[in-house]
């Protein structure tokens, strides 16, 4: 699943390789917006939280959010995919190679680097690997934005907060710090609020290498994650069975071990 560790890669494969190349071919869903990227240049390719911004000379911005199931590849041109063209989503082809995206949640081409600006300005928080946010300003932040009685898990999902967790961090931070995914903000403080952050900001950042995603830092085999997709099997620490559900605003699917996470109720 996409997180911010995913899009930075992405941004860090694509960047130096489409940055200066004149794009030769260009498809999307808006043809005439396809049409006005040929012949031009990449200018750079920038991440922002979950959203990639391919800008180009002229001043257009192609943005992308690849949502649950996007991806990117790279192929020889005129080579087969390894996807349908149903799930095309954008391809800019190069001199040498063509670069695809599939099954993207959003794609947007934007006429003025204002509005991309204001993009990242009103709808995203700091990025959690670019930005060195203060904890508790994270924390604050969170406080203004959402309600009391929100859950912390929808806290740590909402991007305009901070930008860059995605689903599986969520139960993995929770699972670090021991908090319980029923915890709303008004049950914690600052600190342990801007601790979840913290601990965000750090897997994340030690995840922009190769390799499968790890929050799990042992030297065994038993997984490379704690509790997410674990459900019904025995947690890595204590040995109760991992529960599972599908919790807060958008139903996302949970996983946390009810004995090192316990409610408050539970102590
Ligand atoms: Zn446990």
């Amino acid at each position: 699943m996409p997180e911010g560790d995913t899009i930075h890669k992405i941004r860090n494969f694509l960047a130096p390789r489409l940055a200066g190349q004149t794009i030769v071919d260009a498809k999307l869903g808006d043809a005439v917006a396809a049409r006005r990227c040929i012949g031009r240049q990449v200018r750079d390719v920038i991440a922002r939280g979950k959203h990639l911004f391919i800008e180009f000379d002229h001043g257009i911005t192609i943005r992308s959010h690849l949502g649950m199931h996007g991806s990117w590849h790279r192929y020889p041109p005129g080579s087969a995919w390894q996807r349908p063209r149903q799930q095309l989503s954008l391809s800019l082809t190069t001199a040498n190679w063509e670069y695809v995206c599939f099954n993207a949640k959003e794609i947007e081409v934007l006429s003025l680097p204002s509005v991309r600006n204001r993009i990242v300005h009103t709808r995203l928080g700091p990025d959690l690997i670019l930005d060195a946010a203060e904890p508790l300003y994270l924390a604050r932040r969170a406080r203004e934005i959402l309600d009391d009685d929100a859950l912390l898990i929808d806290a740590l999902l909402d991007q305009r907060v901070a930008s860059g967790i995605g689903n599986v961090y969520k139960s993995e931070i929770l699972f670090i710090e021991g908090i319980s995914p029923q915890i709303r903000l008004d049950e914690i403080d600052d600190r342990v609020l801007g601790k979840c952050f913290e601990t965000a900001a750090e897997l994340l950042r030690r995840n922009l290498g190769g390799g499968r995603r790890i929050t799990r830092f042992e030297r065994d085999t038993a997984g490379s994650l704690w509790v997410y997709g674990r459900g019904g099997q025995p947690c890595l620490r204590c040995d109760r069975v991992i529960l599972s559900g599908r919790l807060g605003r958008h139903n996302r699917g949970t996983y946390w071990c009810p004995s090192c996470q316990p409610t408050k109720s539970d102590d």
